[in-house]
């Protein structure tokens, strides 16, 4: 399936000089939304995983679709101070700045899924914070990868996703 044909580039948002990936039109279709979800487990053994943990926000759109396809739980991991207790958080920087995430402690098996992976910063803040946060990170996968911000790696392979700029 042509998924890039499903992705909108939109110049200079949210800042001059980025090239947003607006991925709107592939929500809007039901059959591309279904090639996703079940792509994006390709290699991953599904009795191994409890719940798919979505980044806030586009990553809970996607991992909330996988846990319906697959029949698993969700799992948010969300921007500081919107979760009630118990949770942890962790600062992490930004190209500009720093942010920070927060999510309920646990100690279940988790597949950690996000929209796009641009520096990698935001990803590998959630696979820490899931592991301190007493979760078993089991597969990490996202949608777009922009592979020339980034090297990032999980369990030394390059992080699974389904479209690449
Ligand atoms: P990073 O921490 O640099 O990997 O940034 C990842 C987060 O920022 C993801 O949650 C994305 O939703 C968002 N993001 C970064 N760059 C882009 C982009 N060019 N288009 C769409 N979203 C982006």
């Amino acid at each position: 399936m042509d998924l890039k044909s499903l992705i909108r580039d939109v110049p200079n948002f949210p800042k001059e000089g980025i090239l947003f990936r607006d991925m709107s039109p592939l929500l809007q279709n039901a059959e591309a939304m279904d090639f996703v979800s079940r792509n994006l487990v390709k290699d991953v053994d599904l009795s191994q995983i409890d719940y798919f943990a979505g980044i806030e926000s586009r990553g809970f759109i996607l991992a909330a679709h996988m846990a319906a396809t697959h029949k698993k739980g969700f799992l948010p991991i969300r921007k500081a101070g919107k979760l009630p207790p118990p949770t942890l958080k962790l600062s992490y920087a930004l190209e500009y700045g720093s942010a920070e995430i927060e999510l309920p402690l646990g100690n279940s098996r988790i597949m950690i899924i996000d929209d796009v992976l641009a520096t990698g910063g935001t990803l590998q803040a959630a696979i820490d914070l899931s592991k301190l946060a007493g979760y078993d990170v089991k597969a990490v996968a996202v949608l777009v990868n922009l592979t020339f911000l980034n090297k990032m790696k999980f369990n030394n392979k390059e992080v699974h996703s389904l479209v690449q700029y």
